[in-house]
């Protein structure tokens, strides 16, 4: 999120008291902190550093010079020893610390302050940086109450500042009350303010109230679209951000066209819907409209292209790009990985040592993750090692996820269940699950049941551990056991992780859940799935529900797997594009089984292409057969 649209406005110099370099014109050359201390002592053989004015002046020298002449400890030594520091001091001395590590201490000398002095409106919006800074709202709310006893609630700037600190410390239903006084009060209309609210509440992933501002501002400069559309992006509102950002280019006002910040907003929405078309625009939009595409945008671009099934065209876009940096080798190689292009992922690996870019944590995953993807087990092992030992990184539970899950693949549990063992802090859930599976798929019912065991006591709440288990003991003929696992799910009322899908037509999103009937075209979609459905049978295919929740009956168990959202996207795309597309759909979760043969064969019967995106990786359908050689 922009996070410059929060730095609060300190004072501009026209705005602070008479300049008192007029008094003493020396001050006005003074450009080193050699010559200052020239000053100083200047002042203090002539005995003129008594003069209020004189050592006010010398203080401001010293605290608020651009950082290589700034001296903090001179600032200070100077403001302590001045026997009764003016305003003006204060305020300087309290200015000084905002910026520091130290911010706290503009608080404390703002307590001494008022003791002393009566501040002005000049005093505020320094200490309240300071508090937004260090995240003390309770500090914060004692300036406030300075700023009702001193009756300057009505200024317009201090009660901006006071939203800002509110915001910064997330105290969102502070902010505002704070801003609805202003706005009634002093006509606060600018638009820098509302901005702050609306990205504070964004920060908080109040997305609604967010929204609700969002459309009541009276004017919506181009950052209120952007922090609104990266708002949208970041808290998981993909179809909202994309649906925002067309509403921004119909508005069609010369001051709220996109600008890079949207761009780079938006793409990891369009990215996570798979929305080719709308980022092909982006992309055509930035090249029209000279937009620079450095390493950021880039990286985003070809994110977008390989996440919308086209890594062709990402590679086009890394080729041609002039400058990478590290995020856009990633970019890159996760692009290539994650269409199974291992060698490919890991050629570029090494392409981009040459070019003497480090890897990071990032890129390891990345190739680790193609490793695991080809089946590549020794060389993700040495790649590993590299990491720990060459790169001098420490493995994130990522890393060890990636190397799980390579082990398990192959067959190789034991190694497996060791590595696990030596995580720092333990596995989460997502590690076990990966092993879970991998002995599933390996009919290794000993470490297969310890690993289950461990994950229902980690995530209790999720669904796929019991029903791993439970076939398990089935595949065992251990009845009292499924019988056992079965009743412990119904007892903790697990419900499977709702599966969503989206497909892209014609430019519009296109979104569906389990047992979708809301699309407009519903009834044709259910036409086409029961056609799907009947020439499928006729080929022999039988539906695959051993992934299905266990206490459903048999018929449940088909109607639900007939019904999933990636079957009503699949159907949607084949009637509503030519014979010649390809059905592109994206899928929120790991694609199950009976989807993925249901795919292979329906790209035969109706002679087309299938990519579908899961969590994890592309699956490339054609001519009855996947790309990820069923092993995903
Ligand atoms: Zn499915
Ligand atoms: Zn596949």
């Amino acid at each position: 999120m922009n996070t410059s649209i929060l730095q609060p406005t300190l004072p501009t110099y026209q705005n602070r008291p008479p300049h008192p370099s007029t008094f003493f014109p020396e001050f006005k050359h003074c450009k080193t902190k050699k010559h200052i201390l020239q000053i100083h002592t200047k002042l203090i053989k002539t005995g003129r550093i008594q003069d209020p004015l004189a050592s006010a002046e010398l203080l401001r020298f010293y605290a608020l010079s651009d950082p290589p002449h700034r001296d903090l400890r001179h600032a200070r030594q100077l403001f302590d020893e001045m026997p009764q520091p003016n305003c003006f001091s204060w305020n300087t001395i309290i200015r000084a610390y905002c910026d520091t590590n130290d911010a706290l201490e503009s608080w404390v000398l703002f307590r001494k302050m008022v003791e002393f002095e009566i501040p002005n409106k000049f005093t505020f919006p320094s200490v309240l940086k300071a508090c937004a800074k260090m995240g003390r709202v309770d500090e914060g709310k004692q300036v406030h109450c300075v700023v009702v006893k001193y009756g300057i609630v009505n200024d317009g700037f201090v009660l901006s500042n006071l939203v800002r600190m509110y915001v910064m410390c997330g105290a969102m239903d502070e902010a505002c009350v704070v801003f609805g006084l202003g706005v009634l009060s002093s006509g606060l209309s600018e638009v820098v303010l509302w901005n702050v609210m609306v990205d504070g509440y964004l920060r908080v992933g109040d997305v609604e109230k967010a929204r609700n501002l969002f459309n009541q501002m009276p004017r919506k400069s181009v950052v209120s679209w952007n922090s609104m559309i990266s708002g949208y992006a970041q808290n998981g509102f993909f179809v909202e951000a994309l649906e925002l950002f067309r509403e921004m280019q119909m508005e069609g006002a010369a001051d709220v066209m996109p600008n890079y910040v949207t761009l780079v907003s938006v793409l990891p929405a369009v990215s996570r819907l798979g929305a080719l078309e709308i980022g092909k625009w982006v992309h055509f939009y930035a090249v029209k409209n000279g937009i620079k595409i450095d390493p950021v945008l880039g990286s985003a671009l070809i994110d977008m292209y390989c996440k919308c099934g086209s890594f062709e065209e990402g590679l086009r876009l890394f080729n041609a790009l002039a400058q990478k940096n590290v995020i856009t080798w990633n970019s890159i190689i996760t692009g290539l990985a994650i269409h199974g292009r291992a060698m490919d992922a890991l050629d570029h690996f090494t392409k981009m040592q040459q070019s003497r870019i480090t890897p990071n944590d990032v890129t390891y995953i990345s190739v680790l993750t193609a490793c695991s993807h080809a089946g590549l087990v020794d060389k993700g092992l040495s790649i590993f090692s590299q990491m720990v030992h060459t790169d001098g990184l420490i493995p994130r539970i990522e890393h060890y996820g990636c190397m799980v899950d390579l082990l398990g693949r192959a067959g190789r549990l034991q190694e497996a269940e060791e590595l696990i063992l030596k995580m720092p802090g333990g596995p989460d859930d997502v590690v076990l699950k990966a092993l879970l599976g991998a002995c599933k798929k390996h009919g290794n019912i000993e470490i297969g049941e310890r690993i289950g065991k461990r994950l229902l006591e980690i995530a209790p709440e999720d669904g796929a551990p019991y029903v791993a288990l439970s076939n398990m003991y089935a595949s065992m003929e251990n009845w009292d056991r499924v019988t056992e696992t079965r009743l412990k799910m119904k007892q903790n009322d697990i419900k499977k992780d709702p599966g969503c899908s989206w497909i892209e037509v014609n430019g519009v999103i296109h979104e569906f859940i389990v047992a979708d009937r809301s699309h407009s075209k519903a009834q044709d979609i259910y036409m086409m799935l029961e056609e799907m459905m009947q020439k499928l049978s006729l080929a022999g295919y039988k539906p695959d529900t051993t992934q299905v929740l266990l206490r459903m009956d048999d018929a449940e168990k088909k109607s639900i797997l007939r019904y999933h959202s990636e079957k009503i996207a699949v159907a949607f795309g084949l009637i509503s594009t030519s014979r010649a597309t390809t059905v592109k759909v994206v899928n929120n979760l790991r694609i199950c089984d009976d989807c993925h043969s249901t795919f292979k064969l329906v790209s035969t019967i109706y002679g087309r292409r299938i990519v579908v995106r899961d969590r994890k990786r592309f699956h490339h359908f054609e001519n009855g057969s996947c790309s990820c050689m069923d092993y995903w």
